[in-house]
């Protein structure tokens, strides 16, 4: 990580905040996802699939409502919040994040739980950031490959 390393982060997610469910963009699914969510929703994964995800070659993504980010985002949080997709769950502690001081500063702007509560280890912080890279290899290969950052 050479000059950007840092030796912790300080994270505690908001009661209340739905802010990253809001942010513009797309939420991807492991195929494990898929499984936990429909089975959280008492739907055949086929069922689900079909309603909910968009699947291409490589990506499995949640298909997104005409006027929010998510179908699954209501009034009280997350409406599959035991069963929520890997990037949810991880949420910030995205390799993307964790790995330059630059990036978690400004995702820090739009979510509050960044810079509050306990220091985190920045060890601790990229064993949870791998888990990311294991549910979504396509999409950290692709990265690796052409240097950009997808999500
Ligand atoms: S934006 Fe940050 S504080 Fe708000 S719900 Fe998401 S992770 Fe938690
Ligand atoms: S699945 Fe849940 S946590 Fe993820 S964006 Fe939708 S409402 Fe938010």
């Amino acid at each position: 990580m050479g000059s950007e390393h840092f030796a912790g982060l300080r994270f505690t997610c908001q009661p209340g905040c739905t802010k990253c469910c809001e942010v513009q963009g797309f939420v991807y699914l492991s195929e494990q996802d898929l499984s936990n969510a429909a089975r959280y929703t008492g739907m055949s994964k086929r069922a689900f699939e079909a309603r909910y995800v968009y699947r291409t070659k490589n990506f499995l993504r949640l298909r997104k409502p005409r006027h929010s980010q998510c179908h699954f985002l209501n009034e009280e949080g997350c409406g599959i919040h035991p069963a929520k997709p890997t990037q949810c769950r991880l949420f910030p502690f995205w390799p993307e994040l964790v790995e330059s001081r630059k990036e978690w500063k400004q995702t820090g702007k739009h979510c509050p739980g960044i810079g509050q509560g306990p220091l985190i280890q920045i060890g601790t912080a990229l064993e949870t950031a791998s888990e990311m890279r294991q549910a979504y290899p396509a999409m950290y290969e692709e990265e690796e490959r052409s240097g950009r950052r997808r999500l």
